[in-house]
């Protein structure tokens, strides 16, 4: 790879996987790199916090990609710091516990035979349905339908789904059943019964994982970064982007008590789409401004209690589905390594969907530990009270980008303003409001630093996270892999 002959340089607003991922592949090919992270550390939502000794990630976050040059390259980063995970997912409902994948005797038997054969007619009816009239499918709720029928949707997506977004699922974009349930539907579910397959990520019975956590990943990039004579500030807000006709020119960021302006010759922006659009200066027009208002996040409250018992079930994670039941998911740290905790203890994390300031959000610390320890102590019995030693709540403001029914024109149309811009890119999760996994995110971020060192706009970062053809992620793949190797 060529190195940066004048030295330019990059800004980089995040300093999330997407952020630290292009920042690391620009240092390390010359080029001169800053990275702005507002939060203590960096990570973004694939994070570590340690308290006390107990260590536990910002959520499940399990390292899986289709896409084998980015799993190499991810591998060569962390070496074998890297441990392999055996997955047990199971979702809860009525009472039960049904494993994930599909394990047909239990599903059978859990849901009755009588509600087992509704499933299958209903499925059949939705296939000849779909292929009879064509419907364009705009909803959640039309895509689970089209793709498993009314019987499962109602058995086991609807419930779960409200309770993550906090609205129907005939509110929410069909979008988001694509980009979730990618290659599942019942055939491939009775199917992997027999044969295992590896094209569906939901299907994956074992994942990657740094043995320190989560968080271990983007801490790696970040000393990478530094090592290559980077530069990145936490704890320090972009508060103004500065443009001057067609380039941005600067970014005002807070530090301590300090303000300051911080120059570059590119920028790569991973923060949410729309801080960026309103942190702009000169203002942004005020027809897009109002677009903007209209994209909307849900935020999560995430409550890890410290527990003296090494081990409480093999889970990994636990879809948690009744409505009476605060949490939506629950993952067992020491399931995932057991390097987390202090011998003969382990965390477990729940996650609570919620909305900024709602009734969720505002409740005390003390509370929160409080709600979530008493319900899962009645719910499962796995845990007694005076077991628990200690807990954290970490609140998450923007963790999902909601797919609302209208939000792809809104969003084209902001995307389609920024790019009179010729020296800014977005990436990332939020940075381009689609629902990305970690390697989507780490993806999007070499795209972004190639196209600067390539000096032009070859790699599409919203060609990624999207039904690809085979043949053409292939090819991809191919790209990835020539370009991995020369950095
Ligand atoms: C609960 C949960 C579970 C997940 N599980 C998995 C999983 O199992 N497997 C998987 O592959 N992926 C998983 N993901 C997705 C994964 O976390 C993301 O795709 C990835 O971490 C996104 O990285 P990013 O850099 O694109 O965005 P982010 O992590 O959001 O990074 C953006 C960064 O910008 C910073 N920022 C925002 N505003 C400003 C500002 N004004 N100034 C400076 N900095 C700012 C933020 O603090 C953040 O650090 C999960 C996500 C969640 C929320």
């Amino acid at each position: 790879m060529t190195k940066n002959p004048k030295r330019q340089k990059a800004v980089i607003l995040g300093g999330g996987l997407a952020g630290l991922t292009a920042g690391y592949t620009l240092a390390k090919a010359g080029w001169q790199v800053e990275v702005i992270e507002a939060q203590e550390q960096v990570g973004g939502l694939a994070r570590t916090i340690e308290v006390n000794g107990f260590r536990f990630d910002t959520g499940p976050h399990r390292w899986f990609t289709k896409n084998e040059s980015i799993n190499k390259w991810m591998h060569k980063l962390l070496g074998k710091e890297i441990i392999q995970v055996p997955r047990l997912t199971r979702i809860y409902f009525d009472g039960k516990f049904f494993y994930y994948p599909i394990r047909l005797m239990n599903a059978l038997l859990g849901i009755g035979p009588a509600k087992a054969v509704q499933a299958v007619i209903d499925y059949f009816l939705a296939r000849v349905r779909s292929r009879i009239f064509a419907r364009k499918l705009l909803t959640m709720e039309d895509g689970y339908i089209s793709q498993f029928g009314k019987t499962l949707y109602e058995t086991f997506f609807r419930r779960y789904s409200e309770k993550l977004w906090g609205i129907p699922c005939n509110k929410v974009s069909v979008d988001w059943v694509g980009q979730r349930t990618r290659g599942l539907n019942i055939l491939t579910i009775i199917k992997d019964v027999f044969v295992k397959s590896k094209n569906v990520v939901s299907f994956v019975d074992e994942f990657s994982y740094p043995v320190s956590g989560i968080g271990r990943f983007p801490d790696k990039l970040a000393e990478e970064i530094k090592k290559a004579g980077g530069k990145i500030y936490t704890s320090t807000e972009a508060l103004k982007i500065n443009s001057l006709g067609k380039r941005i020119v600067s970014v005002e960021v807070k530090t301590g008590d300090k303000q300051i302006i911080i120059e570059g010759d590119h920028f790569i922006s991973t923060i949410p789409i729309s801080d960026l659009i309103t942190r702009l200066s000169p203002k942004a027009e005020n027809k897009i401004l109002s677009l903007t208002k209209k994209l909307q996040y849900r935020d999560e409250l995430q409550v890890a209690l410290f527990v003296k018992k090494s081990h409480l079930t093999d889970d990994t994670w636990i879809y948690v589905h009744p409505k009476e039941i605060p949490f939506m998911r629950v993952m067992e740290m020491d399931n995932w390594s057991k390097n987390l905790s202090p011998s003969g203890t382990t965390a477990v994390v729940f996650e609570i969907a919620c909305n900024y300031g709602d009734n969720w959000w505002r409740k005390s610390d003390q509370e929160a530990l409080e709600t979530v320890s008493k319900a899962y102590i009645r719910e499962f019995g796995w845990l007694k009270k005076d077991e628990v030693v200690g807990g954290y709540v970490h609140r998450v403001k923007k963790e999902y980008p909601v797919y609302h029914l209208t939000y792809k024109e809104d969003l084209d149309r902001i995307k389609k303003y920024l790019k009179k811009f010729d020296n800014l890119q977005i990436c990332g999760r939020n940075g381009t409001f689609r629902y990305n996994n970690m390697d989507h995110s780490v993806e999007m971020g070499l795209y972004a630093a190639w196209n600067l060192i390539e000096g032009r706009q070859k790699y599409d970062i919203e060609s990624v996270n999207i039904e690809r053809e085979y043949l053409e992620e292939k090819k991809i793949e191919k790209i990835e892999d020539e370009k991995l190797d020369e950095s």
